[in-house]
Parts: structure tokens; C-alpha cells; sequence
């Protein structure tokens, strides 16, 4: 199977540009953050605290976290429920950060990103891809961008599907996230070794993909 790794910070544009690709090359686009989500929206939906690592290893025996495709966009399925159009707040996105870093958490979702990559040809877009998930892909890239150009493609997208935000808050948040996200103990945040950077702050959604594609096929 063919496998590309995208990690990087908050707002990379990974899941914009990971879509655009998978759909040029045939592959499956698989969003790992929104599998975080799922699993942040079930604490907040039972009132579980984000630091309380015993109750949440807890909660994790209940939860069960599948995907699922529908006309080639990804649904993240909690016990069964739809629940894509719940996960994109900034209350979700800072309890996901908040929850991500806990072993339960973290060990129940390793195995499905796992065997996706096993029987089909993924793109797959995280934090963790290139150095824990899928440390053989054939292509792995480092996807970054300023926080500030970070912050006004959140702000954009967010206006977009109507959500009402204040660009300066979303810039915090997401330096915020990137923090804890890089400094946990388990699979931090970081660029693989092999992995090649690209940094996205200059560039256009098209050029980025078109590089992209041309990195998968050349390699560097
Ligand atoms: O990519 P997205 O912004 O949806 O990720 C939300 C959060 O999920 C991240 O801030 C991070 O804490 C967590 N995450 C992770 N490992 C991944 C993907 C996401 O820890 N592979």
C-alpha cells in the first residue's frame, strides 16, 4: 500500500490540502484529529474534566470510535452517531488538545489509523503520523505556516460556516494547542527525521498541493 504522512500544527491547512491530493492521486484521505474530537466531545457530552486522566481512562472503556465514508468525505462515527458536525468548535478543539495527551486515549485510536493504512492507500493527516503511526511511509511531509496566517485561514473558515469568532482569540488558541501539542510526553508533535517541511505561509492551496504530489512522486 501506498502511505503519506502530513503532520503539523493547528490550522496547517493539512486537511484542505490532504483532500486535494488524495483525490488527484486515488487515495483515501483519513483525518486523525477528527477521530481526537470524537472522543473529546464524549468528555465534554459526560461532563468529564479534561484533567482528570482517571476518569477519562475510564470513560475510554465506553467509547467507540469508527469511519466511515459517504461519497468520498469522511464521517467520524461515537458509538454509532454521526457526529461531524459537532467536533469543530473551539470548546472541542481545546479539549481534544486537553485529552489527546492521555496514554487511554491515545492507544484506542493508534490501532484503526493503523490498520487503515494497512489495506488501503491513505493520506493520512495528523500529529503523529510520521513518527509513531505510519513511521514507514513512503512519503512523509511537515506541513507548517505562521501562526498569524494560521489563525486567519481558522478565522475565514469558521465565518464560512457561520460560526461567529474573534480572529485574535483563534491566534491564541491555536498557539495554545500547538504548545501543549509539542511538549506532551507521549507522541508530541514534532517533524520525523525523514519527513520533508514545507512551509505553507507563502503559497497557494493549488501550489501547495501541486508540491505535494510532486514530493510523493520524487521523493525530496
Ligand atoms: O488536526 P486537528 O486540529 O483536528 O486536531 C485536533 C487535536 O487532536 C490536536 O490539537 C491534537 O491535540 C490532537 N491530535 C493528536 N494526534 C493526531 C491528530 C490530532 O494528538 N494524530
Amino acid at each position: 500500500m501506498h502511505n503519506i504522512a502530513i503532520d503539523g500544527p493547528a490550522g496547517a491547512g493539512k486537511s484542505t490540502i490532504a483532500k486535494m491530493v488524495a483525490k488527484k492521486l486515488g487515495f483515501i484521505y483519513v483525518d486523525t484529529g477528527a477521530m481526537y474530537r470524537a472522543m473529546a466531545l464524549y468528555f465534554i457530552r459526560n461532563g468529564i474534566a479534561g484533567d482528570d486522566e482517571a476518569a477519562i481512562t475510564k470513560a475510554c472503556e465506553g467509547i467507540d470510535v469508527s469511519i466511515e465514508y459517504e461519497n468520498g468525505q469522511q464521517i467520524v462515527l461515537l458509538n454509532g452517531e454521526n457526529v461531524n458536525d459537532y467536533i469543530r468548535t473551539e470548546e472541542v478543539s481545546m479539549m481534544t488538545s486537553d485529552t489527546s495527551k492521555y496514554p487511554a486515549v491515545r492507544s484506542k485510536l493508534l490501532d484503526i489509523q493503523r490498520n487503515l493504512a494497512k489495506v488501503k492507500d491513505v493520506i493520512m493527516d495528523g500529529r503523529d503520523i510520521g513518527t509513531c503511526v505510519l513511521p514507514d511511509a513512503e512519503t512523509k511531509i511537515y506541513l507548517t505556516a505562521s501562526s498569524a496566517e494560521r489563525a486567519r485561514r481558522r478565522y475565514k473558515e469558521q465565518v464560512e460556516r457561520g460560526i461567529e469568532c474573534d480572529i485574535e482569540q483563534i491566534e491564541k488558541d491555536i498557539i495554545a494547542r500547538d504548545e501543549q501539542d509539542m511538549n506532551r510526553e507521549i507522541s508530541p508533535l514534532k517533524q520525523a527525521e525523514d519527513a520533508v517541511l514545507l512551509d505553507s505561509s507563502d503559497m497557494s492551496i493549488e501550489e501547495v498541493v501541486d508540491e505535494m504530489i510532486r514530493i510523493h512522486k520524487n521523493g525530496k
